[in-house]
């Protein structure tokens, strides 16, 4: 029996992970669930799951929920307990769905307790790649994608030596604005933002997937996931989202992992690897799909795109400083404080003004974060 702590359990990847741990309840069973402040879904979930402990990071959420609840499950709150939740001595396998930044400091702490990472947090190795990579090689822990394109690009190597990989194809749906020219960008809402054609996500990595930020975030999820240089990974955009990423190997030949876009199913492959399990979710019928198409990404009018490859290339604190930014201008943006494209201006002009440090460590990253967020802050007071 696996033991799982599910760090951001009310979130999208975090509900769809129960589903797949309810439906294989003979395999799984569920220690440990955190959240931020959904203290009426945490409940559902301990009644359903009964985990050993249950965090709500937010404290008048987590004080809402001790006054109401009278079961067996321990109920923590801050950063605290969440710590304590990825390194709670039964948990076999943290998987991680924290929103953000937030996400680094529970997933290192798990990977120094020796616990398998499920990592649907990709910000983690984005701001902090080459020390996540270097503990879980260290401490011999795992690092399993859920990320569909990642899942995509692991599966495609099972059995394949990463020498042979000449280049990773990561798809892109393109998001709701794809053929859109900057002027129409424009007066993009956020409710435009919100509809996203294929999958049905969180709303910062719905808005992130619309300014092609969150395909940046995973050419550098994906450049330490993989450990392939910047120059071996290409996006490429494909509206249909059937095909969730390829590899192509030295010899030509390329290997591409298909599926309905469905969650549940790379969660589940993060869960039982190297096994599979049955599922019972809709399956593709390649007698009705019409057409599958490719083309490259419009990196003029989607200039965040480019700058996250600036940020990877030159590495050190960049791709720290770039997710900060990002962040901080996509909920100005959901807060309707910004216009849609000063979400680039301020990532570029934060970016400008970095001075970067190389092989940083936690503290440089964890500074690195902030200074970000703050300097971030000064350009969106100058545009309000
Ligand atoms: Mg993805």
């Amino acid at each position: 029996m696996q033991s799982i702590a599910i760090l951001g359990s009310t979130g999208s990847i975090g509900t769809q992970s129960l589903e797949v741990i309810a439906a294989n309840q003979d395999q799984f069973c569920v220690t440990a669930l955190a959240a931020y402040h959904n203290d009426i879904l945490l409940e559902k979930q301990i009644e359903y799951f009964n985990p050993k402990i249950a965090v709500l990071v937010d404290k008048n959420a987590a004080d809402r929920l001790t006054r109401r609840y009278s079961g067996s499950t321990i109920i923590l709150t801050g950063e605290e307990g969440l710590l304590e939740a990825a390194i709670h001595e039964n948990v076999n396998t943290v998987l991680t769905s924290l929103v953000g930044f937030a996400g680094l400091k529970p997933t290192l702490a798990a990977i120094k307790a020796g616990k398998h990472i499920a990592l649907a947090n990709k910000e983690t190795l984005v701001a902090a790649g080459e020390l996540v990579t270097q503990l879980a090689q260290d401490n011999h822990v795992k690092i399993l994608p859920v990320d569909s394109e990642h899942s995509a690009i692991f599966q495609c190597l099972q059995g394949e030596s990463r020498k042979k990989i000449n280049r990773i194809l990561l798809t892109a749906s393109g998001g709701p604005f794809h053929g859109l020219k900057r002027e129409e960008l424009e007066h993009v809402t956020i409710e435009d933002c919100l509809r996203h054609p294929n999958w049905s996500m969180g709303k910062k990595i719905t808005v992130d997937s619309s300014t092609l930020a969150n395909k940046g975030l995973e050419v550098i999820e994906a450049r330490w996931l993989f450990d392939v240089p910047y120059s071996q990974i290409e996006v490429v955009v494909h509206p249909q989202s059937i095909v969730h990423s390829m590899v192509e190997f030295v010899d030509g030949s390329v290997m591409a992992q298909l599926g309905k876009p469905d969650m549940r199913v790379p969660i589940q492959y993060a869960l039982t690897y190297p096994e599979r399990f049955a599922t019972e979710y809709p399956k593709l019928d390649f007698k009705t799909l019409s057409a599958l198409t490719f083309s490259a990404p419009d990196m003029v009018n989607f200039p965040i795109l480019p700058l996250a490859f600036t940020a990877g290339n030159t590495g050190g604190t960049l791709p720290c400083v770039f997710n900060a930014a990002n962040e901080e201008a996509v909920y100005a943006f959901l807060q309707g404080k910004i216009r849609y494209l000063d979400i680039f201006l301020v990532i570029r002009s934060v970016m400008e003004s970095h001075k970067v440090t190389m092989m940083p460590d936690l503290n440089d990253i964890c500074s690195a974060d902030l200074w970000s967020r703050v300097q971030a802050q000064e350009i969106l007071k100058a545009i309000k």
